[in-house]
């Protein structure tokens, strides 16, 4: 279950405030993207509902219950970090196993979980290289992987391809959206790229300077823009 709402939430480093207030309702399995332009919030706003920053002011509620105050490990959600987060001394079986190991779960379910999730990503013939001995595209898939056996009620992403090459995060992208429409699980996903969020979200959350300009479907953004921000912004692929 992967309901997530944020209400009046507001963060500021010393006096710099970063998001002034935002509200937000992300439904259960809903694969929402974040996009605006750098500088605009969006890092932010992930690691605030992550738990890897407190907010200044205001609630986060996941599946119910108010998350405000939980630690990270505590909200049941996994963080996608770019590829080059893996252990490059640690096998690929390792590497996805680790936060389970971590965690001091059974050696059966740990394995249970890491072969299914290798499974899903195309990897089980891989399990015992080492990182450096992978592509590009399987590194991510590994770093996919370590969040997908903690089975989380949400998957968090912060701009995951943005170090692979063009035609390589086409692939990723494609791989991403059928690993949503399996697993059923709520995404949200971080990106300044616009095709990415035309091409991936159910629902996109437009942000500039901290503030929400518009939430919508692709369509709906490219249709009816709410302002000529969102227009600019939808409207012209970098
Ligand atoms: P984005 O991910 O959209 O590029 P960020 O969320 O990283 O934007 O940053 C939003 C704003 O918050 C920027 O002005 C950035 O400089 C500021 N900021 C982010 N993290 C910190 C921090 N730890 N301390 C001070 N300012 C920060
Ligand atoms: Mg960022």
């Amino acid at each position: 279950m992967g309901k997530i709402t944020l209400r009046n939430v507001q963060k500021r480093f010393g006096e710099a405030v970063v998001i002034p207030s935002l509200d937000l309702d992300i439904e259960d399995g809903e694969f929402v993207v974040f996009v605006g332009p750098s500088g605009c919030g969006k890092s932010t706003l992930l690691r605030l509902i992550a738990g890897l920053e407190d907010v200044s002011d205001g609630q986060i509620m996941i599946d119910g219950r108010d998350a405000t105050e939980m630690p990270p490990a505590k909200r049941g959600l996994a963080m996608v970090f770019q590829s080059y987060a893996l252990y490059p001394h640690m096998t690929v079986k390792k590497n996805i196993a680790f936060p389970l190991r971590m965690a001091k779960m059974e050696p059966q379910e740990i394995e249970r979980r890491v072969s299914n999730a290798a499974k899903i990503l195309n990897l089980t013939n891989y399990l015992d290289r080492r990182p450096g001995q992978l592509s590009g595209g399987q590194r991510q898939r590994v770093a996919i992987g370590r969040a997908i056996v903690r089975e989380p009620a949400a998957f968090l992403f912060d701009e995951p391809l943005s170090n692979l090459d063009a035609a390589l995060r086409v692939n990723m992208r494609l791989e991403i959206t059928e690993l949503h429409q399996s697993l059923e699980t709520t995404m949200i996903y971080v990106t300044h790229d616009q095709v990415e969020a035309m091409t991936m979200a159910d629902k996109i959350v437009v942000l500039n300077a901290g503030r929400i300009e518009q939430v919508g479907s692709p369509l709906t953004l490219y249709r009816n823009p709410a302002n000529l921000f969102v227009a600019g912004f939808i409207g012209s692929p970098k």
